[in-house]
């Protein structure tokens, strides 16, 4: 019934329109997805009530995106697996009883000694809690010296030890990402953790005072505009750059219940390396759907196959559009 529906209001609007449909069965995503990717049509986005749907091929996402987010042009690493909060929407069900899963120093090394010869431009290192790991300071030395990086981070353990940890850090071709997802701690609090808030401001304040570039990421559940544009000025209040600014909705992946569907067929990828194998996309990391190659070495061939799969996703898309404009 639902593709009937969508067919039938497709069918009254321009190209480049949506429109939304009612999902009611379990199986109706995927036959919305599939139905799109048979037609020409774009599934722009789908939650477990409703999916929105452009008539028509959407722009080619590719070439909207800025030459440094192109795919296979950023590598990201799952430095490790565990980490100090349980956030209810981490999206690789990370937590403190996660199991380590860590690259390792050795690995990420030969990884980041690689990337620029597998086209790479841009290594990311993410968790867990890259903080928990009393060797970051040479897993970072050692990507900072291939390419630039970004360092992940809840920014919550900057204190004794860890505290010496950042200090070691380079400043130059590092910037570090702390996550911050409310103005004020309520909404964080909610799904972070009682006081996590006033621990990751008191984070993002020594990164800066440290001299590093500090850029912070909200993960949004259900948030409004008002809520948005106060975020942002709290974050231009903390001198946080306006392109240092990260606003993402929650992925329905690992722990969270709800949110923004993904899978490989939508998703640009963006080439994701744990311990356990090559994946599509770091949101969805631990996840049998995403697993590309548990090769992980020479990096060159998993950055090719990602990108050949990825051809041949468009590829298949861009067919559909011409021989079924619309329903
Ligand atoms: S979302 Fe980040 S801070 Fe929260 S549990 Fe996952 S890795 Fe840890």
């Amino acid at each position: 019934m639902v593709i009937v529906d969508m067919v039938e209001r497709l069918g009254g609007i321009a190209e480049g329109d949506t429109v939304t449909v009612r999902l009611v069965r379990a199986g109706d995503v995927a036959a919305v997805r599939n139905w799109c990717l048979r037609t020409g049509n774009t599934l722009l986005r789908a939650d477990e009530a409703e999916a929105v749907v452009r008539r028509g091929r959407a722009p080619d996402p590719v070439a909207e995106l800025a030459p440094h987010r192109r795919p296979g042009t950023r590598l990201w690493l799952y430095t490790n697996f565990d980490c100090n909060l349980a956030c209810d929407y981490c999206c690789v069900r990370s937590s403190p009883q996660a199991d380590r899963r860590a690259l390792g120093v050795d690995r990420i090394a030969r990884l980041a000694g690689e990337a620029p010869d597998a086209g790479v431009a841009e290594l990311l290192l993410t968790g867990g809690e890259p903080f928990l790991l009393y060797d970051l300071d040479q897993i970072v030395a050692t990507c900072t010296a291939a390419l630039p990086t970004t360092l992940l981070t809840n920014g919550m353990l900057f204190r004794g030890r860890r505290l010496d940890l950042l200090r070691r850090l380079p400043r130059d071709r590092l910037r570090l990402q702390i996550s911050v997802d409310s103005a004020t701690p309520d909404r964080h609090d909610l799904h972070r953790g009682a006081g996590s808030w006033a621990r990751a401001l008191a984070g993002i304040r020594v990164a800066l005072d440290e001299g590093f570039t500090v850029r912070v990421a909200a993960t949004l559940v259900r948030a409004d505009a008002t809520e948005e544009a106060e975020l942002r000025d709290f974050l231009d209040a903390l001198g946080i750059a306006r392109d240092d600014q990260i606003l993402r909705p929650v992925a329905k992946r690992g722990f969270a219940a709800d949110g923004v569907l993904t899978s490989v067929d939508t998703l640009v990828p963006e080439v994701t390396v744990t311990a356990d194998g090559v994946y599509w996309h770091p949101v969805g990391a631990d996840d049998a759907d995403q697993l590309v190659t548990r090769d992980l070495f020479p990096l060159r061939s998993a950055v090719e196959r990602v990108l050949e799969i990825f051809k041949t996703y468009r590829a298949g898309a861009d067919a559909a559009a011409r021989t079924f404009p619309c329903a």
